[in-house]
């Protein structure tokens, strides 16, 4: 059956799932095994060894495909280990990408401490601004990667008009989708060339396993991708991804649900009087709400603000939260706060954190499915607490 033309709620639950030839048993049953049979001396049933290929990962990779609307697509261990992945196979020494300034963490120590080393270089710009896309792009540069909306301020890349820059160079367009996934915002159908995830977030939605995925129209840049994916042996394990293909079902579901929340805290947020500012495509005050509007289906679920008190206060604040979650990672059903300063953003260098708005102040929230009015008493107590400073915890004298 052709999935093209479901409705995303019923791809996510049907989306390019096999049925287990063995018992029928309605899960796709979970292959935990490093190799398998050979019928004959090169007579297989398509699946040798599992860090090329294990029946669970490929179910997986159908499941992504269908939501992606692209062929299978290819999973891995993380999500670092598919960004990795990616750039190992499009990119050689002496090439270049150019990569958003307001970037997952991983991603830039990836260039600083891996990929400078092997000759590859990147340079991070604002890509907010498609005249920076434009201007960085040299002749050794091969892919573009965008991430939108960037973590942790929420700042916006327009898709389009980036791919337009990328298609006139004949080079790459990777976006990074983690925070939206192909439910709220569809890269591929606004002329990206890639999609990346870490499922890890979403696409799981229930904190209990890392991975990522890639998906492409490409076929020989997926081929590429296998290729190097298998050689370097960052492939998903089965387990994993058992535990993934049962999360997707509920993706869009879960999604309604997790922006319904943001929207009410993140209104909330922006009228207290202890907050200066709050940073959700939602709202009207977000510079970018049209771009949001135009590219994404959903003002997605992440918020970012500051206090008005400042860095101490904030930390404070987080200290003193009671059902939210002090935690890194995003997109499960708990709801996160993140100190983006000191965990995510720790080995960004503070000069550039601070030009990239990631003050020691700034406190995202990854809002989960908890009932949007207890989050919103439990960051009352907090806010009122870390004015007050009683009761709470010493803030480390390091991030002060
Ligand atoms: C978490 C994250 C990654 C890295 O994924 P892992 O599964 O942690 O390796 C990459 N990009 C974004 C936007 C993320 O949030």
């Amino acid at each position: 059956m052709s999935t093209y033309n479901l409705k995303d709620s019923t791809v996510a639950i049907h989306g390019g799932r096999t049925l287990d030839s063995h018992a029928s048993s309605i899960l796709f049953p979970l292959y935990q095994t490093s190799t398998f049979v050979h019928d004959a001396v090169g007579v297989n049933k398509g699946f040798s060894y599992s860090r090329v290929s294990n029946p669970t990962v490929d179910a997986l990779e159908k499941a992504i495909g269908a939501l992606e609307a692209t062929p299978p697509a290819v999973c891995f261990r993380t999500g670092m280990a598919a960004i990795t992945t990616l750039l190992l196979s499009v990119l050689k020494c002496g090439d270049h990408a150019v990569i958003s300034d307001v970037v997952y963490g991983g991603t830039m120590r990836l260039f600083r401490e891996v990929l400078d080393n092997l000759g590859i270089t990147a340079s991070f710009v604002d890509t907010s601004d498609v005249a920076n896309v434009e201007a960085a792009i040299t002749p050794a540069t091969r892919i573009v990667l965008i991430e939108t909306p960037g973590n942790p301020t929420l700042k916006l890349t327009d898709i389009e008009a980036v791919s337009q820059v990328t298609k006139r160079h004949s080079i790459l367009l990777a976006v990074d989708n983690t925070f939206l996934t192909p439910i709220l915002q569809k890269p591929l159908d606004l002329g990206a060339d890639i999609s990346i995830l870490s499922t890890t977030k979403y696409i799981d939605g229930h904190n209990a396993t890392v991975g990522g995925s890639i998906a492409t129209r490409d076929e020989k840049l997926l081929e590429r991708i296998c290729l190097v994916r298998k050689t370097l042996g960052t492939t998903q394990a089965p387990f994993e991804a058992w535990l993934t293909l049962q999360g997707i079902k509920t993706l869009p579901a879960r999604l309604r649900l997790h922006c319904e929340g943001a929207e009410v805290i993140a209104r909330w947020l922006e009228t207290h009087p202890a907050v200066e500012r709050v940073y959700y495509p939602g709202l009207d005050s977000f510079p970018q709400k049209a771009l949001a509007e135009k590219q994404q289906r959903a003002p997605g679920a992440m918020i970012a603000f500051e206090l008005k008190a400042g860095a101490e206060v904030a930390i404070r604040a987080l200290n003193s939260v009671q059902l939210c979650s002090r935690a890194e990672s995003l997109g499960g059903l708990e709801t996160l706060i993140t100190h983006p300063s000191s965990t995510t953003h720790a080995d960004v260098d503070p000069e550039l954190r601070c030009r990239l708005g990631i003050s020691d102040g700034l406190i995202r929230l990854s809002v989960g499915l908890e009932a949007p009015e207890d989050i919103i008493a439990d960051l009352e107590q907090a806010f009122a607490a870390a004015v007050s400073g009683v009761g709470t915890k010493e803030v480390p004298h390091e991030i002060r």
